[in-house]
């Protein structure tokens, strides 16, 4: 009977399925008391102005670190901290911890002006209406300058919440920091929001930086998005620099900052001060 057939057909997807809840479940549990516990970290990782390479800012990038896992990647827990809204929660704490540490940094006469920290918020993020009066509060607690912290933004992100975006992002620049679109042409690339939005910077995404060096259509590619941040007066960053010949290309095209391996890993606070101590003479010596 067919009914019977469909009935035997359901159960024997029912348990694979089952089990996939109750993982989800169970990362939704652990994510509570991970917030709890204050268990996500921002790691930094910098970039650099080119082709001198030159210290400009750090990407905060956050970690997991479980007490039996150790550290725990972005890519295993954003889609279900996003899911849950629970990334709200865990962006708050990325924020608070970067803005702790760059007052620190200031503090210890390792902050030159200018230099930034870039922090991801997620477009689930964009949906509270209040985001940019808490980001503004909490700047104000660390006493920092807006322009210490730029806010990155991926396309689809902003594109799957335009309605909130639209009127957000505005508000966000309005306090004073700078807003990056994340991982440029990745998403839907509709060139037409980055002149309706007030972007700062452009992040090259690396699946474009990656082949750069063998093949030419990248570089054209690479060569037009460069010429057209130039024309709206956008900064640009190109992400996942590994090479040195990836680095010389883009200094070539006048990119005037990179990120990625060939400079450095993202990597905890301790180690970003001491990038931070020897990128300071180097650069007053310049
Ligand atoms: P993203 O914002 O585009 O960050 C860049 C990612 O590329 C980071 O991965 C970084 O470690 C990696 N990367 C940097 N240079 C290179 C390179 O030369 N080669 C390669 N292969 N990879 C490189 P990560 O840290 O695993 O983060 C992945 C993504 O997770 C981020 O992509 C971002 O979308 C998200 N994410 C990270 N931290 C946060 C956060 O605090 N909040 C939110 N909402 N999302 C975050
Ligand atoms: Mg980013
Ligand atoms: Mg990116």
């Amino acid at each position: 009977h067919a009914k019977q057939r469909g009935r035997a057909r359901f159960e024997l997807f029912e348990p694979p399925m089952r089990k996939l809840a109750d993982q989800r479940f169970r990362l939704e549990s652990e994510l509570r008391v991970a917030i709890e516990r204050g268990e996500f970290e921002p790691f930094f990782q910098p970039i650099v102005a080119l082709p001198t390479t030159h210290h400009a800012g750090f990407e905060a990038l956050v970690r997991w670190r479980h007490p039996q896992r150790g550290l725990v990647s972005p890519a295993e827990f954003i889609p279900a901290a996003e899911d849950t809204g629970l990334i709200e929660w865990i962006g708050m704490q990325v924020m608070q911890s970067t803005m702790r540490q760059v007052a620190a940094w200031r503090a210890e006469g390792l902050w030159r002006e200018g230099w930034y920290v870039s922090v991801n918020v997620s477009g689930v993020q964009l949906r509270d209406v209040r985001i940019a009066d808490k980001f503004a509060a909490l700047l104000r607690q660390y006493e920092l300058t807006p322009t210490d912290i730029r806010v990155e933004v991926t396309e689809s992100s902003v594109i799957e919440n335009k309605d909130v975006a639209f009127g957000l992002l505005p508000e966000i620049k309005a306090h004073g920091f700078l807003l990056c679109m994340d991982d440029f042409g990745t998403g839907y690339s509709s060139l037409s929001y980055l002149s309706e939005l007030p972007f700062d910077v452009l992040k090259i995404d690396r699946s474009f930086i990656h082949e750069i060096s063998r093949r030419s259509e990248l570089l054209v590619l690479v060569r037009t998005v460069l010429g057209l941040s130039r024309e709206l007066g956008m900064m640009v960053v190109a992400e996942g620099i590994e090479t040195e010949d990836q680095q010389t290309i883009l200094g070539d095209l006048d990119c005037g900052y990179g990120q990625g391996y060939r400079f450095a890993k993202p990597m905890p606070a301790q180690d970003a001060t001491r990038w931070l101590q020897e990128a300071l003479p180097r650069q007053i010596a310049a």
